[in-house]
C-alpha cells in the first residue's frame, strides 16, 4: 500500500468533534461586532507579494522570512496573506470605501506565516479582524476597545488583561528612536543577534523581543512618554477615561510597540497567562499612515485582529458547555418499512418542530448496533420505529441522557411530546 499524505506541518484540520466550539466563538464574535454596525468584507486568499511588502514593510519577521511566496503560472509573484489588514485596506481603496466617509469592517478566515509551529503558533492559522476608516479621533479606538471587551463577556472569558500603549506620531517617534538607539548602543553586549540586526532598521521593534535574556535590558531602556506632544496624550487621556467610566480595567505598557513607521499613537493587546508564550489573543492599534502608503490619500486607520486558535484553547477550559453539541432525536429503524416510514415521518417533524436536530439511522444495523451510534451522536432520545411499532401507530421514546423511563407515545401525540421535552 502506498504511503497516505498527511497536513503539512503547522497546518491543522478543525475535526466534527471541535468544530461546535470553533462555531460558539464565530457565531458569538460576529453576533457582537453586528452589534456595534461591523459589516463583513471578504477578501480573496492570495495576493500580489508587494502588497504585503509595501504594507507590512521589507525589514519584519513576517515579509523577511515568514510569507508564503511563489511566482504563478504567469510568473507574478503572489502570497498567501500573513494577515488581514493589507488586502483590507487594498480592497477598500480599490472599491472606493475610502473617500469622504467612515467604515467600520471586519473579516475572518486562514493567513499563513511560516514560523516554528508550537502550542498557539501554528503555520496556517485563522483571524478575525477588524478595520475601521475615516475616523481619526480617540472615539474609535474607544470602541474598538469595547467591543473586545464585550466580546470576552460573550465568549464567558474574564480573565484576559487588557494593555494599552501609545506610540505617538511618527515626529515624535523620530526622537525617541534616537535616544532609544543610543541606550541599545550602550548595551549592545546585551543584544541577542535578531535586535542587533534591527538597530539600524527598526529599533522600537526591539523592545517587543520575547528574549528572556534582554528582559531586564529592555525593562530599564527609556520610554516615549517624554517625547509626547499635548495631542498624542489627550488622545490617549480620551480612551483611558472613557475605559475607566465604562468599568474596563487596562495597564498602560509602556514596552508595548509596533516597528513600523506607518503607526501612530495607540496599541493595545489582550493577554492571557494561561497559554505559556503565546499570550496574546488578540492586538490591535492605530495605523494612519498606511492608506497612503499603499498610494492612497491619507486616510485615518485603526483596527485588531484576534487569534481564533488562542481563543479556542481558552474556551475549552474556561467555557466547556460551549463545546457541548448532540442531536435531539436519533431514529432507530428496524427494517425497511420503517426506514421509509422513518425518514418521512423525521421530515413531518422537522416541519413541525424546526431548530429540532434529527438523524435518521442509515446504512442499516441491528438494534444494538443502531443505539450504539445513537448513543454517539449525543442524541438525547432514540427514537425505535419497528413493525410493531408501525402496525400499532406508535413509536417508543428512550431517553439516552438521562434515567427517565421510556415511554410508547401515539404517532398523533409524537409533535406535542417532544416539544415540550426537548424546549429549548
Ligand atoms: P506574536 O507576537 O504572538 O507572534 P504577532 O504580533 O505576530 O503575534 P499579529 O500579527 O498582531 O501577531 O496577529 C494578531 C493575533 O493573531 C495574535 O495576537 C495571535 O493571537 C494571532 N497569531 C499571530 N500569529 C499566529 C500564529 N502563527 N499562530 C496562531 N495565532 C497567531
Ligand atoms: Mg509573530
Amino acid at each position: 500500500m502506498a504511503k497516505s499524505i498527511q497536513a503539512i506541518r503547522g497546518m491543522h484540520d478543525v475535526l466534527p468533534e471541535q468544530s461546535a466550539l470553533w462555531q460558539f466563538l464565530e457565531g458569538r464574535v460576529s453576533a457582537v461586532l453586528a452589534s456595534y454596525g461591523y459589516r463583513e468584507i471578504r477578501m480573496p486568499i492570495l495576493e500580489m507579494t508587494d502588497l504585503f511588502k509595501r504594507s507590512i514593510g521589507e525589514v519584519t519577521d513576517i515579509v523577511e522570512k515568514e510569507m508564503y511566496t511563489f511566482d504563478d503560472r504567469n510568473g507574478d509573484s503572489l502570497t498567501l496573506r500573513p494577515e488581514g489588514t493589507a488586502g483590507c485596506v487594498r480592497a477598500a481603496m480599490e472599491h472606493g470605501l475610502l473617500h469622504n466617509q467612515t467604515q467600520r469592517l471586519w473579516y475572518q478566515g486562514p493567513m499563513f506565516r511560516h514560523e516554528r509551529p508550537q502550542k498557539g503558533r501554528y503555520r496556517q492559522f485563522q483571524q478575525i479582524g477588524v478595520e475601521t476608516f475615516g475616523m481619526p479621533g480617540p472615539d474609535i479606538d474607544a470602541e474598538l476597545i469595547l467591543v473586545t471587551a464585550r466580546i470576552w463577556q460573550a465568549l464567558g472569558l474574564d480573565d484576559l488583561e487588557l494593555q494599552l500603549n501609545t506610540l505617538g506620531t511618527a515626529q515624535e517617534r523620530a526622537a525617541y528612536r534616537a535616544e532609544l538607539v543610543a541606550y541599545f548602543e550602550a548595551h549592545s553586549e546585551l543584544l541577542d543577534d535578531d535586535s542587533r540586526r534591527r538597530l539600524g532598521s527598526n529599533p522600537l521593534r526591539i523592545l517587543d523581543s520575547k528574549n528572556p535574556e534582554m528582559r531586564a535590558m529592555l525593562d530599564a531602556a527609556p520610554a516615549l512618554t517624554r517625547h509626547l506632544g499635548e495631542e498624542s496624550k489627550a488622545h490617549l487621556d480620551f480612551i483611558c477615561r472613557t475605559l475607566d467610566d465604562a468599568g474596563v480595567a487596562y495597564v498602560i505598557n509602556p514596552r508595548l510597540v509596533r516597528g513600523l513607521d506607518y503607526y501612530s499613537r495607540t496599541v493595545f493587546e489582550w493577554v492571557t497567562g494561561r497559554l505559556g508564550a503565546q499570550g496574546t489573543v488578540c492586538a490591535g492599534g492605530r495605523y494612519d499612515g498606511l492608506v497612503e502608503q499603499l498610494g492612497g490619500k491619507p486616510v485615518a486607520a485603526v483596527g485588531f485582529a484576534m487569534g481564533l486558535e488562542r481563543l479556542v484553547a481558552l474556551l475549552e477550559e474556561a467555557n466547556p458547555q460551549a463545546a457541548a453539541y448532540g442531536a435531539d432525536l436519533y431514529l432507530v429503524l428496524d427494517g425497511d418499512a420503517a426506514q421509509r416510514e422513518g425518514m418521512v415521518l423525521a421530515e413531518r417533524l422537522r416541519d413541525a418542530l424546526p431548530g429540532l436536530e434529527i438523524i435518521c439511522n442509515c446504512g442499516g444495523g441491528s438494534m444494538k448496533a443502531q443505539f450504539k451510534r445513537a448513543d454517539r451522536s449525543g442524541a438525547h432520545y432514540a427514537l425505535l420505529l419497528g413493525d410493531r411499532e408501525l402496525q400499532d401507530g406508535r413509536v417508543v421514546l428512550k431517553p439516552l441522557r438521562s434515567d427517565e423511563a421510556q415511554l410508547s407515545v401515539e404517532r398523533e401525540y409524537l409533535t406535542r411530546t417532544l416539544a415540550e421535552r426537548l424546549a429549548r
